[in-house]
């Protein structure tokens, strides 16, 4: 497969009044050109931060990609590009959806015209031609009447109507990466699953690669071809979606699969819920960042960084469990792609 983006070794660190908190600490990964890669952990796990520096997004200062991190993007190293090369690589070769599109779109302005704003930029069109392309958008991420829609304001839009229209504004340009950073999370059940199935059709039409940023195992199952699960600030497990689905490796990730709730969930018993919270990134502890949560914590877990164990040529897992001298534990039941 070809790679369309490498990251390797990215640190980031924002600077505050308590001290330099580490977000993100020595994460690498590729992405091969049209995959669905899904980045899955809970809040503050350092998984938007991430996505954000893939777009230079970063707000320097607080925030700080720190030296020695390399982001390359089809051979092109984004760390060091201008703001005039950065305006030509956002929109054109990655684009990015959030997840409360309110927020994310301009209230004073047509829908239309935001989505023209973005072809303007990035492709030979006049403001009429980029008008029409933006209507021919709206049709194709399934909004009707698009011709009277993209007249129309956002607060004029339902919720997934508005993520739709940022849909639109992303692949309006044709990249070749989306970020989708928790694309679902403000809207209800049936709409997301809308939303994850339009991007879905989109990437597969358009050959998109996707990152696809969420704190849902249950919303990546039938989407993602690999998973990274991260946690304070570094990936401890990644794999193909059926290895960290049916044969997961990491305390923490059998923890996030036992709180995904399935079809044989009993609706009388509570879902899992992982007690504790996560180590405070100014001072990361020594060893295992999860070891204060762990119920397999060994006296090793605390005293040193787990190793990366490979599992597979596609699967690996950083966790002393995996060690050849760790005692043999026995995972939990864990839930399945019935979700
Ligand atoms: Fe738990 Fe130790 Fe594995 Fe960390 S390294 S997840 S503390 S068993």
């Amino acid at each position: 497969m070809n790679k369309v983006l490498e990251v390797e070794n990215l640190r980031v660190s924002f600077h505050t009044y308590a001290g330099e908190v580490q977000s993100v600490r020595g994460v690498s990964f590729v992405l091969n050109k049209g995959e669905t890669l899904a980045v899955v952990g809970e809040s503050g796990c350092g998984k938007t931060v991430t996505a954000k520096a893939i777009m230079r997004l970063i707000t320097t200062p607080p925030g700080e990609i720190k030296s020695g991190s390399k982001i390359i993007c089809e051979d092109k190293d984004v760390l060091s590009m201008n703001e005039k090369e950065l305006r030509c690589f956002r929109g054109a070769e990655v684009s990015m959806i959030f997840q409360d599109p309110m927020t994310s779109l301009n209230p004073t302005m047509i829908v239309g015209k935001q989505i023209a704003e973005s072809i303007v930029i990035h492709r030979e069109l006049n403001k009429k031609e980029a008008f029409n392309a933006a209507v021919k958008m709206l049709q194709v991420v399934g909004i009707p009447n698009a011709d009277k829609r993209a007249r129309q304001y956002p607060h004029e839009f339902s919720g997934g109507m508005r993520q739709r229209a940022m849909i639109a504004i992303a692949l309006a340009c044709n990249p070749k990466i989306l970020i989708a950073d928790e694309p679902t999370t403000a809207l209800d059940v049936t709409i997301q699953a809308q939303i994850m199935e339009l991007i879905s059709d989109l990437q597969q039409k358009l050959g998109t690669a996707v990152i696809l940023v969420t704190h849902d195992l249950g919303v990546v199952a039938d989407v993602a071809d690999r998973i990274q699960v991260m946690y304070a600030g570094e990936i401890i497990e990644r794999g193909t979606t059926n290895e960290i689905f049916y044969n997961p490796q990491h305390p923490y990730t059998w923890a996030l699969l036992q709180s995904v709730p399935n079809l044989s969930t009993d609706n009388k018993s509570n879902l899992y819920s992982l007690g504790g919270t996560p180590p405070d990134l100014i001072k990361p502890p020594i060893g295992c960042p999860f070891a204060e949560r762990c119920e397999y914590c060994m006296p090793i877990c605390k005293e040193a960084e787990p190793a990366v164990t490979k599992i597979s040529e596609t699967q690996e897992v950083s966790c002393w469990l995996k060690h050849a001298m760790a005692p043999k534990v026995e995972k939990p039941k864990i839930l399945n792609k019935n979700i």
